[in-house]
């Protein structure tokens, strides 16, 4: 391989990180994910080295940087950016299958590489100032690069039992890597994958977000459900497997989601409903239909999300538009019935939902803009770009002028009629003016108050 050795492209802070190390006799290297990355061409998230100093040492060789855990990394900025040091570790014992229950410092390279996961993540590659800087690849990692497979390091089944967070890592760099899984890897997570409910909602979450920004999310979440690990993290979505459709001949439901999420934009609340979308129709199915799959599914959505300890912005903007996701729009509405959906849908969704829709509709063999989508958008953009009231907050009046003109007390029956008067606004905008809207204001009150007597 010497001569054609691929070379990483290492940003000068870098390169002077690993020149001060070495220059003050310590050992350095870039380490794990960074120099995976660099060498497929990929920005790296964070850069990471990895060198024979203790944090004492690091710190005296940087001394404006940073050592406050108990992990041996020494953080030290440069330009703005933070890179982290570690010292060479070694993993002890694992007992809770995911945290080790020591982590202590260790004398070589080559062991500070055998306890990360899989082998593309467990090289390094540096060297003293002056000469050609080398690769340390003990485990074949650079090999594997080349077939693009994510194998472990070690014995699988004893590198999950060590840590489950392991299995998920693996379907989600297989999804941003577009890499596969080796047949022993995969199998392994297999007979492991019932580990993975040891793992924390938050660090699923974690993992669960960064797959679905891949640029084709079904390259993970297909192995997540092959492998089991699905079955173990999100039961009700495994379920959609077999579940079949009449959208794609051949396909079944969770083939359809998977379409869906891919063809989703890239963002986690689009992409999240799209996973989520129908993820309450093997509970609704009867007789080739799923009744009420949408209020359902965003019930499940909401809980499924809460378990993960998502953030509820997130939880409630992905239920949301699984409630949301099922409208039939024809080109027969009224504008006040397009606004009349926007108001309901809420502007700040509307063009989520939108995007679900194409993404849907993709998801079941149709062109993105099936069912007049393109229409129905460009009618929502026109109500919007006339700044039509959708609201409350855009009436020209408010519950003080209803209380002070019309002597309504501040409760129920004030907010009654500002609800009646936005939608009245909503289906026929001219009505929005102050005199006018007074004048229905009260007699709204008055056929309330008759209503109200007469019920006595
Ligand atoms: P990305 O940064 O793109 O999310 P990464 O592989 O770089 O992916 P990090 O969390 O930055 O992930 O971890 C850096 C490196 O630490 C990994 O490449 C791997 O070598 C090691 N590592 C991370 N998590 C584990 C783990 N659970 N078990 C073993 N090694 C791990
Ligand atoms: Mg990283």
């Amino acid at each position: 391989m010497a001569g054609a050795e691929p070379r990483p492209q290492i940003p000068a802070p870098v390169a002077g990180l690993l020149a001060t190390l070495w220059r003050g006799g310590q050992a350095a290297y870039v380490v794990g994910g960074c120099l995976r990355d660099a060498l497929l061409g990929r920005d790296p998230a964070d850069w990471d080295l990895t060198t024979d100093a203790r944090p004492e040492r690091v710190q005296a060789l940087f001394p404006r940087s940073i050592y406050e855990n108990r992990f041996g990394t020494v953080v030290v900025r440069r330009c703005g950016v933070q890179y982290e040091i570690t010292a060479f570790r070694r993993d002890v014992s694992y007992s809770d299958f995911r945290h080790p229950d020591a982590v202590d410092f260790g004398d070589s390279v080559e062991e500070d590489l055998a306890r990360r996961d899989f082998t593309v993540n467990a090289m390094a590659w540096g060297g003293r100032p002056g000469d050609e800087p080398a690769f340390v690849d003990p485990f074949g990692g650079r090999d594997d690069l080349g077939r693009r497979l994510l194998r472990a390091v070690g014995d699988p089944d004893r590198r999950f039992g060590e840590d489950a967070l392991r299995m998920a890592r693996a379907v989600r760099l297989a999804a941003t890597l577009d890499f596969g899984v080796e047949p022993e890897t995969l199998a392994a997570i297999g007979r492991n994958a019932a580990l993975a409910r040891h793992v924390s909602g938050e660090r699923i979450c974690s993992e669960l977000l960064k797959l679905l920004a891949a640029d084709r999310p079904s390259v993970g979440l297909r192995l997540m459900a092959d492998s089991g690990l699905l079955e173990v993290i999100a039961p009700d979505l495994a379920r959609q497997r077999g579940l079949g459709q009449n959208k794609i001949d051949g396909e079944d439901l969770w083939d359809h989601t998977l379409r869906t999420v891919d063809a989703a934009p890239n963002t986690p609340v689009v992409r999240l409903a799209a996973l989520l979308h129908d993820v309450a129709k093997p509970d609704t199915a009867a007789d080739g239909h799923f009744r009420g799959h949408d209020a359902a599914g965003a019930g499940m959505a909401r809980d499924f999300l809460a378990g993960l300890h998502a953030p509820r912005v997130l939880q409630e903007r992905v239920a949301h538009l699984v409630r949301h996701h099922m409208f039939a729009y024809e080109p027969n509405w009224t504008d006040a019935a397009v606004r009349r959906f926007i108001r309901k849908v809420g502007p700040g969704c509307i063009d989520d939902l939108l995007a679900l829709s194409a993404a849907d509709n993709v998801g079941s063999g149709l062109p993105p803009d099936a069912f007049h989508l393109a229409e129905l958008a460009s009618r929502i953009q026109a109500e919007l770009a006339t700044n039509v009231v959708l609201g409350r907050k855009q009436l020209a009046i408010d519950g003080n002028d209803l209380m002070a003109e019309l002597d309504v007390p501040p409760g129920r029956l004030l907010g009654q009629v500002l609800e009646d008067l936005t939608e009245r606004v909503v289906a026929e905008p001219a009505l929005n003016d102050r005199a006018i809207l007074l004048d229905l204001a009260r007699r709204d009150i008055s056929d309330r108050r008759l209503v109200d007597n007469r019920s006595l």
